[in-house]
C-alpha cells in the first residue's frame, strides 16, 4: 500500500512585491514529497532532473523517507526551470519563463518496486507523461489524484482531456477551473469538469480556501488568515501533499475523509507560504502541524441556535 508521487523537480526564480529569490529548489513533486512525508513514508518519487540539481537536495529528501529509484538524473542536461512574478494580491502571478529542459523528452519508467502503489499523486507535469505513468501501473491504484495548470491547458489540452478520463480526483485553482470549463460560476464549472472523468474536484482559491465537489455535494475548507505571506510558490503542491498524505495514512478514500484531507492540505499550504521555497517545510514538526489543525478547527467552529 504505497504512495507514488509524480511531478516536476526544478529550479525556480521568484519575484514577489516584497522580495526576490535567485534560483532556488522547487518543482511540484519536490513540494508534494516534503509535505506528504509528514504523514506517510516511504514516498516513491517519479521525476527527472539534470546534472545541475544539487545531490544534497536529493539526499535530504531520502532522509525524509522519499525513495528516488524512479527519479532519473540526466547528468549532461539541465533541470526544469520556472520563473514567476506575483502581483500585489500574492494570489495571482505571471509565469515569466518556463524552460522544460530535461522534461522535454522525459520518458518515465515505473520501477517494479513501485507496483504496490495504492495512491497515485500525479503532480503538475506534461499531461502525456502523467498518462504514461498511469498506463505503466500493472494494477489500478485505489485513488489517482491529478494536479495540473493553465500552461498545459494552453499547450496540451487534448492530452490533458485524455488523462482526465483516467483520474479520480482533479485539483486545480479557480482560474484554471474556469479556463478548463469555459464557465465563470465555479458551481457550473465543477458540474462540467465532473463530466470529463474525475469523480471528485478540488478547486483551490488561494487565501480564500478550497472547495471539494463530488456529485451534488460540496464542502469548503478555509485558508488560515496569515499576517505575512512571503512566497505562495508551491502552496498548491504542498496542499496536494497534505491531502494525499492524509488519505494514504488513513487508507480511507471516502468523501468524509477527503473533507479532513483538504483541511490538512490547507494547513500544510499555510506553512509553505511563510518562507521562500521549501525552507519552511523542511523544518516542520508534527507538533506544529497539530497546533495548526487546531487553529483551523477554532476558525470555523460555531454553534447555532435556531429560534
Ligand atoms: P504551485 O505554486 O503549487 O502552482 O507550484 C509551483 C511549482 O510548480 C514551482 O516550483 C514550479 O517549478 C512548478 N511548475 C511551474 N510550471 C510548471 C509546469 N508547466 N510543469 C510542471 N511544473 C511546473
Amino acid at each position: 500500500m504505497s504512495l507514488v508521487v509524480v511531478g516536476s523537480m526544478a529550479f525556480d526564480a521568484i519575484e514577489t512585491p516584497f522580495g526576490k529569490s535567485d534560483r532556488i529548489i522547487g518543482g511540484a513533486a519536490t513540494y508534494i514529497a516534503w509535505s506528504a512525508s509528514n504523514f506517510t513514508q516511504p514516498i516513491k518519487q517519479i521525476s527527472v532532473v539534470g546534472g545541475d540539481f544539487p545531490k544534497e537536495e536529493l539526499s535530504a529528501l531520502e532522509a525524509r523517507g522519499v525513495q528516488l529509484e524512479g527519479v532519473q538524473v540526466k547528468e549532461n542536461e539541465k533541470s526544469f526551470f520556472w520563473s514567476g512574478k506575483y502581483h500585489m494580491d500574492m494570489n495571482t502571478r505571471d509565469a515569466l519563463d518556463t524552460q522544460l529542459n530535461v522534461l522535454a523528452n522525459f520518458e518515465p519508467k515505473v520501477p517494479d518496486s513501485y507496483q504496490d502503489c495504492s495512491f497515485l499523486m500525479l503532480g503538475n507535469l506534461v499531461p502525456a507523461i502523467q498518462l504514461q505513468v498511469i498506463e505503466q501501473m500493472k494494477t489500478q491504484p485505489r485513488l489517482v489524484v491529478l494536479d495540473t495548470m493553465n500552461f498545459w491547458m494552453e499547450t496540451a489540452m487534448d492530452d490533458l482531456m485524455k488523462v482526465l478520463k483516467r483520474v479520480d480526483v482533479l485539483m486545480v485553482n479557480d482560474s484554471e477551473a474556469r479556463e478548463l470549463s469555459n464557465e465563470f460560476s465555479l458551481v457550473k464549472a465543477a458540474k462540467k469538469i465532473l463530466t470529463m472523468g474525475p469523480k471528485y474536484l478540488i478547486i483551490k482559491k488561494g487565501e480564500h480556501g478550497a472547495l471539494l465537489f463530488h456529485s451534488d455535494n460540496v464542502f469548503f475548507a478555509p485558508a488560515l488568515p496569515l499576517e505575512d505571506v512571503f512566497d505562495p510558490t508551491g502552496a498548491g503542491d504542498t496542499f496536494a501533499g497534505g491531502f494525499i498524505g492524509h488519505i494514504a495514512r488513513t487508507k480511507d478514500i471516502s468523501f468524509e475523509n477527503m473533507k479532513t484531507a483538504i483541511i490538512y492540505g490547507s494547513a500544510m499550504a499555510s506553512f509553505c507560504v511563510e518562507k521562500f521555497g521549501t525552507e519552511r517545510l523542511k523544518s516542520l514538526t508534527k507538533e506544529e502541524i497539530d497546533r495548526r489543525m487546531q487553529q483551523f478547527q477554532d476558525l470555523v467552529n460555531f454553534d447555532i441556535e435556531l429560534v
